[in-house]
Formats: C-alpha cells, structure tokens, sequence
C-alpha cells in the first residue's frame, strides 16, 4: 500500500488491479475464442501431453494454454533447461556465451502447464498413455511429440566410436557439445585444421553449417589467422542462401575457409574423415552426422516415411501412424520446400495447439493453414542474411505449398539484418516459453 493512501483507496486500489487483470484475462479468451471456437475457462476439456521442450513442443504447451486455459497441459523435457541451437554458432565464434542462448521453463509453469523433467521411454497409443523413464505413466487424451533428431552412424564406420570418445563432436544440439567444440576451438593451435562434414540433405537447419563455417573463420581471423576451416559437403553445392554464403567466404574468409562439395564421409579414423578419394586429418572434426527422427519417434512406430520421418496430417499435425499422437518439428516428413527449423517447429506447434483444441471439444479443423519461416544466418559478427517463405495449406495435395512470390532472400549481408536476427531469437525464445 502507498504510504499516502487511505484504506478506502487501497481496497478501491487492490479491486481496480483486479479487475484489470480479469480485462486482461477476459481479452485473452475473447482471442482463443475466435482461434479456437470458445474453449477457455471452466471444466477440463482434455489432457494433453506434450514430449520435447524445444522449438515444437514448448511453443505447443503455451499456446494451448494461451487459447484454452481448460486443457490440462503436461510437458515432460528430458533437461532442465532450454538450450537454442539457433545463435549457438555465435558461441562457437566467441561472439555470445551459453548464458545468452539459456532459457529456464518457469514462465511456462507460471502460465499453467505442468513441466516435468524426465525421459519419456515408450508410447502406448492404444492405452493413450507413456512410460516414464523412473516408471511412472502418464495418461492423455491427446499426446504431442517433439523430439527433434538423433543420428544414423551406422552407415559411417567409426564415426559412433569417435562420438562416444568425445574427441569427435557433433554439436547439432545446443549444449554441452557446444561448450565443448568451443574449448576444442580455443586449444586448437594456429596453423591447424578444422574440419566439417556435412551430410546429404535433408537435415536440421539447412543454412546451420555454413553459419558455422563462418563463425569458426571470424574466431579465426582475430586470434588464429593462419588456421584454416574445411568444409567437407556430401552434397553437390551450399544447401542454403548459396551466393550470399559464397560470397562470404570470399569475401570475408579468403584463404581461411575452404568449401569441397561431393565430399561425403565414408568412415572415421581418430581425426581423421576418410572420405572417397582422400583422407582429411584434423586437428578438429567436427562432424555433423546424417539424421533422423527423435528416437521415441521410431520407438513409438511413428516413422513411416523413409524409416527416417514421421509422416503427418498437416491440418492437425497428427501422426498418419497412431491415430491421437501428433509430431512437430524436425522430427516430421517435410512438406516440399518446407525447412527442419525452429521457426517452423514453433508454427507447427501452433497449427497442431489450434486443431487439438477442437478435436477435444469435437468440432471441425481449420481448412486453411498458413504457416511461414524466415532463418537468418551471421556471415560475420554482426552480418547477416536471411532467407523466407509462406507455406499454404493444399486441398488438394493435402500438403502445405509455397505461395508464389513469397519469401525470398536477402540482397546482401547488412548489419540491419545483425539486429533482426538477434531480436527474432529474443522473440521466439518468449513466444515458446511465455516470458
Ligand atoms: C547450429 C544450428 C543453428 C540453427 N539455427 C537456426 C536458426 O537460426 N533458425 C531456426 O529457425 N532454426 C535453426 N536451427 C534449427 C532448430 O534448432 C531446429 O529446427 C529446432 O530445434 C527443431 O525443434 P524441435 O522441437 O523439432 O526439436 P528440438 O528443439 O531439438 O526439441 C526437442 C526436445 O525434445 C527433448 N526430448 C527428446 N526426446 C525426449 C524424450 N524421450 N523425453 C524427454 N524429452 C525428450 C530434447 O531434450 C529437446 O529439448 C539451428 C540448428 C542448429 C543445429
């Protein structure tokens, strides 16, 4: 209480807020009823749980809430804490530290949703429930899964062992990989090699290696300027803002960085990539290894495409495999044209939040989503390209589609674009985790 008030003044006061706050709740389900046909407060209308705290599932667990405070949402994240992949090249180039891409779940617990921290080890969707990792079960009536990638190594011989004696890293998932490549990086002589592999598409984050080739190049530039960055491509060109990053490295990283495309790893030897006409020694291999789908996908028998992705109904996002388990994410077969992104992880999540909140109350799907992603790349420290597109629902395809004329990419790297990007990650990061 203000020291200058009276009684009658604080209790008018303390209402005043009150009301305030039912305004902003009340304006808040007057929005989820015109998203969502109506659901809000009131009685339970379902259970949802959600597997996977990343761009996908988070951003699922709020908005469910966010357009339907009466679904009960439980989201069960084998970390304590959210790492972003997106900027952690930075933290690879000594331009941001872990502090900067670290994101605790509490704001998320603040909006209503249960997170837990376990392991979810298997799905039975016929019994709708999961088996967690300590033995419990939870039970749902609908079940999201987030899970985003594993690896495939068996096609690469000694490429597990090197992993597993963490001399050789992936760091394709933000976290203590990515401290660890950034030590590898700092005790790396000057003069010495750092090499990259890239597998054949598709992958997460399709621009995410180039990215990197350039973040490892600036390190190098001020603090190693006679080390070298070798990029090693199992496909046939940059998979992503192709001119942009070639100009790049031409213009920025000349006689630093060094791109082989058609160089596909074949096995792997200490720190040594053994590719299909020659060996590459490396004082660093970093290898980013071929995908797929999370593992409890393919435990749960989700993945039908390819035995790599999960197949989905992209008006709900429910997997075509177990009828009730819907899948967000890198973890899905991609629409044409559709990138492995958290920008599109975190638009999927939306369409599949919207379309629960339906089935729960029995009602009709919306017919027409429209989803869209922009990633930008740093090129420098503070640089930056991007690259856009609007994907539409196609009736008669039933898969999202480009809209024509959409999107596109930057004209040039600009210091402009350096701000978005970084606003773009603040953003993204409150969007999914409510704060
Ligand atoms: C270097 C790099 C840079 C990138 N830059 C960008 C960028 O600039 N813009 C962009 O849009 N995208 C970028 N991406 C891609 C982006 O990170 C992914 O597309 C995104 O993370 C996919 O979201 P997801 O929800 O599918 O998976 P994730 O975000 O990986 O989330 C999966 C979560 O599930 C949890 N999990 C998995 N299995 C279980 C289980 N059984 N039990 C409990 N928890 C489980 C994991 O711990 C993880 O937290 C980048 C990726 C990399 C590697």
């Amino acid at each position: 209480m203000n020291k200058h008030m009276t009684m009658e003044q604080h209790a008018f006061d303390l209402s005043r807020r009150r009301l305030l706050g039912a305004g902003v709740a009340l304006s808040g389900l007057g929005l989820a009823a015109c998203a969502t046909g109506g659901a809000g407060s009131g009685p339970s209308i379902g259970r949802v749980v959600i597997v996977g705290g990343g761009f996908g599932g988070a951003t699922a667990a709020r908005y469910l809430k966010l357009w339907a405070s009466n679904v009960d949402v439980t989201l069960v994240e084998r970390n304590t804490s959210f790492v972003s992949c997106p900027i952690s090249n930075l933290v690879l180039g000594g331009h941001k530290q872990m502090a900067d891409i670290t994101r605790g779940y509490d704001s998320l617990r603040k909006v209503g949703v249960k997170v837990m921290q376990g392991e979810v080890t298997a799905v039975d969707a016929a019994a709708k429930k999961v088996r967690l990792a300590g033995g419990g079960e939870l039970a749902y009536d609908r079940l999201i899964l987030s899970p985003g990638i594993d690896f495939m190594l068996d096609g690469t011989p000694g490429l597990a062992a090197a992993l597993d004696s963490g001399r050789v890293l992936h760091s394709w998932k933000a976290g203590p990989q990515t401290v660890a490549l950034r030590r590898q990086l700092e005790a790396m002589p000057d003069g010495g090699v750092f090499a990259m592999s890239i597998p054949k598409v598709p992958y997460r984050c399709p621009p995410g290696p180039y990215e990197r080739a350039c973040m490892v190049a600036s390190y190098f530039k001020q603090h190693k300027p006679r080390a070298k960055v070798l990029v090693l491509d199992a496909n046939p060109e940059i998979q992503s803002k192709k001119a942009l990053f070639e100009k790049a490295f031409k213009d920025h990283y000349s006689g630093i960085i060094e791109y082989r495309s058609n160089n596909e790893l074949k096995s792997v030897e200490g720190l040594t990539a053994k590719l299909e006409f020659d060996d590459v020694k490396a004082d660093v291999l970093n290898v980013i290894p071929p995908q797929r789908a999370g593992d409890l996908a393919r435990a749960a028998g989700l993945l039908n495409m390819n035995n790599r992705w999960a197949g989905v109904n992209w008006l709900t996002m429910e997997s075509t495999a177990a009828p009730g388990v819907h899948v967000l994410g890198d973890a899905t077969f991609s629409a044409p044209a559709m990138p492995k992104s958290g920008h599109m992880a975190n638009q999927h999540a939306k369409v599949a939040a919207a379309a629960i909140i339906e089935l729960l109350q029995g009602k009709p799907v919306s017919p027409t989503p429209v989803v869209m992603n922009t990633c930008y790349s740093f090129v420098t420290a503070r640089d930056v390209v991007h690259v856009a597109s609007v994907h539409q629902y196609d009736a008669t395809d039933k898969t999202f589609k480009t809209v024509p004329g959409s999107g596109g990419v930057s004209a040039g790297a600009n210091q402009i674009e350096g701000r978005y990007a970084l606003s773009w990650a603040d953003n993204i990061w409150a969007d999914m985790l409510a704060g």
